[in-house]
């Protein structure tokens, strides 16, 4: 059977046998690309099932260079959704804005889609192993299409790789190296791997992006094989936009449709050779050494298809843009809040440029606008937690929830999280109506006249000491006091500590307190200068309380932005409370949690 397809090296066109090489050039090591004969698919193809068969990447096998079916490595992927972004399209003023939920593949990445190719060909191959460098998605994706077809799989990604992304790599079963080197540097490794071993070099390669073609083919079919006009991507090595371009014009070609797109590729100012080339107007690019940005799988300091993407942009005049991280996980937060779709920072990239793009009144209102949303935000669980709030933690009782509610806690986290630099008071303010105003504007909250009495004394008391009131001290503040007046009573009240350290760090500690109404001076020994006040204070109370776990967080965003302790206390009664304290003092934050802690025990759950 004569094949539909040939390799050849997109720079120097140097054709290629895909057993001798289906990665780069032999000679001159640029990327391959493979090319068809679209006249002969054209005659393969049922163009009736394929316009009537459910979305899905393998009905369009005849675009695919696999010849023998019975070899598939398939887990369905594909036929991801294409949701009307109707929400923000609303605030940005686009009536036609779409988004590719990609994050809904079998390994939450649209790499799923060319590792279906890719295994599918190593099996045909006779691969004895798979190896590949990765930022993460492809590490998973290329490992658990590995264990389908039961080849084993080597696998390289930078130290630091998300957390989500090593899980399933591993759990698929990976021989994964962890490589101190960005990507790049990875994947030079990969592919003296598999010179040195003979193994299969999987990535970001020709046979990748004939699956991937599919991104586009399901775009085209789920606008009703209408042509959208822009694509917009955020890009890494420029593999998957070039591929989405591919299987548009082929739709074109086989005539499905009768134009083009025009593509938007985004990257991070962190990492951005695309963008500087584009800029430059240039054809090539030049290597960032040291990609830098929480977009980790667009970190491609050297990108593969470099060459690629950029004549695809210029050819469909299109047109490439940067963000920067801070705005990047903004929009990572008002994507999901808006329209349910929880992408990875990496995944909301091509939101982040249709909002700045808006922002410069770069598209018509009914322009139809398809983000690519690339990867699941569980790849990446804690990148987003870099601006938002620690959840609130209660007791089990309603007047906690109540409280809440009523005090609009869940407002006050969400306001504090915005502009905690700003500056609030650098004087102190007239008397506690200003601070009542002052909440109200910027927490959404009316507190009554006793809390905002208390919250005024506390922030007098910071700007005498010559320390101006940022609006994340001001948040501290109210949640501390806040706190203070939800307790019925108060057990433990430290008046005073000091403590003295002597050699081999052991210490010594005297506090003054009232504890369950009497006065007390107590003293306590210790490894540590915490540790001894700790103990004082231990011998000072007359009912038993155990320190279960201790943790210190340096850089909180509270007063003084310090110390940050968290404190896990445990009662005879077997009550358990966590207890958090802020200070630019590691003993007074200690203390501070520990009264905290104590309080809410014998108050909050004791009902003292
Ligand atoms: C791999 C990846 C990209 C970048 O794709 P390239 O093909 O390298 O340009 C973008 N987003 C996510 C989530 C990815 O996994
Ligand atoms: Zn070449």
């Amino acid at each position: 059977m004569k094949k539909a397809y040939k390799l050849k090296c997109f720079l120097c066109e140097k054709e290629h046998d895909e057993q001798e090489s289906a990665t780069t050039c032999t000679s001159c090591h640029g990327p391959l690309e493979t090319y068809y004969n679209y006249d002969l698919i054209a005659q393969k193809l049922n163009t009736y099932a394929l316009k009537t068969a459910p979305i899905s990447a393998l009905k369009y096998m005849a675009l695919y260079p696999i010849d023998d079916f019975k070899n598939i490595v398939s887990l369905e992927e594909g036929g991801t959704p294409l949701i009307h972004a109707k929400n923000l399209g609303k605030k940005l003023g686009l009536n036609n804005l779409y988004i590719k939920n990609e994050g809904m593949n079998p390994t939450g990445c649209f790499k799923d889609r060319g590792t279906m190719v890719e295994i599918t060909k190593a099996k045909e191959m006779g691969a004895k192993a798979i190896c590949v460098a990765s930022t993460g998605n492809m590490a998973a994706s290329v490992s658990a299409y590995s264990a389908a077809a039961g080849i084993p799989c080597y696998v390289l990604v930078p130290e630091g790789t998300p957390l989500g992304k090593l899980s399933q790599t591993l759990t698929f079963g990976a021989r994964l190296i962890q490589v101190r080197a960005s990507y790049s540097t990875c994947a030079e490794l990969a592919e003296q791997m598999a010179q040195r071993f003979g193994y299969y070099l999987a990535g970001d390669y020709t046979f990748r992006t004939e699956g991937q073609k599919s991104e586009g083919y399901e775009i085209i079919e789920q606008l009703f094989w209408r042509c959208p006009d822009y694509v917009v991507c955020p890009i890494g090595c420029g593999t998957n936009l070039h591929a989405i371009f591919k299987g548009i014009q082929e739709l074109e070609k086989l005539g499905f449709i009768r134009r083009l797109p025009k593509l938007i590729g985004v990257q991070t100012e962190g990492c951005n050779p695309v963008v500087k080339a584009f800029e430059a107007g240039r054809l090539d690019f030049d290597s960032i050494k040291n990609p830098r940005t929480v977009a980790s799988a667009i970190a491609a300091g050297t990108p593969l298809d470099g060459a690629k993407i950029l004549k695809d942009v210029y050819d469909s005049e299109g047109t490439v843009v940067e963000v920067d991280d801070e705005y990047l996980l903004e929009c990572q937060q008002e994507q999901t809040r808006a329209e349910g779709v929880f992408s990875e920072p990496s995944g909301a990239l091509a939101y982040a440029a249709v909002k700045k793009l808006s922002g410069e009144g770069f598209f018509n209102e009914d322009d139809v606008v398809v983000c690519m949303a690339t990867g699941n935000g569980l790849k990446d669980p804690k990148s987003p937690l870099k601006i938002l709030p620690e959840p609130a933690s209660v007791e089990p009782d309603f007047k906690e929830i109540e409280r809440f509610i009523e005090q609009k806690l869940y407002a006050v986290r969400e306001s504090g999280r915005i502009e905690k630099t700003k500056v609030l008071f650098t004087k102190s303010p007239k008397d506690s109506k200003a601070i009542s105003k002052v909440l109200a504007d910027e927490f959404d909250i009316s507190v009554n006249g006793g809390i905002s009495e208390a919250i005024y004394r506390s922030v007098t008391g910071f700007l005498e000491k010559g320390k101006e009131i940022t609006k994340a001290d001001l948040q501290y503040i109210l949640e501390e006091i806040l706190d203070e007046f939800s307790l019925k009573n108060r057990v433990l009240a430290i008046s005073d500590f000091k403590v003295q350290t002597t050699m081999h760090d052991q210490a010594e500690a005297e506090v003054w307190a009232e504890a369950f109404g009497k006065e007390v001076h107590a003293y306590g020994k210790g490894v540590g200068p915490v540790d001894a006040a700790i103990q004082a204070l231990k011998d000072a109370l007359k009912v038993k309380v155990w320190l279960i776990d201790y943790e210190v967080a340096i850089d909180a965003s509270g007063v003084d932005a310090a110390v940050e302790v968290k404190m896990t206390l445990k009662n005879e009664k077997g009550h358990r409370v966590v207890a958090r304290s802020t200070s630019p003092d590691i003993i007074v934050a200690s203390l501070k949690a520990f009264e905290k802690g104590v309080n809410i025990l014998y108050s909050k759950l004791e009902g003292i």
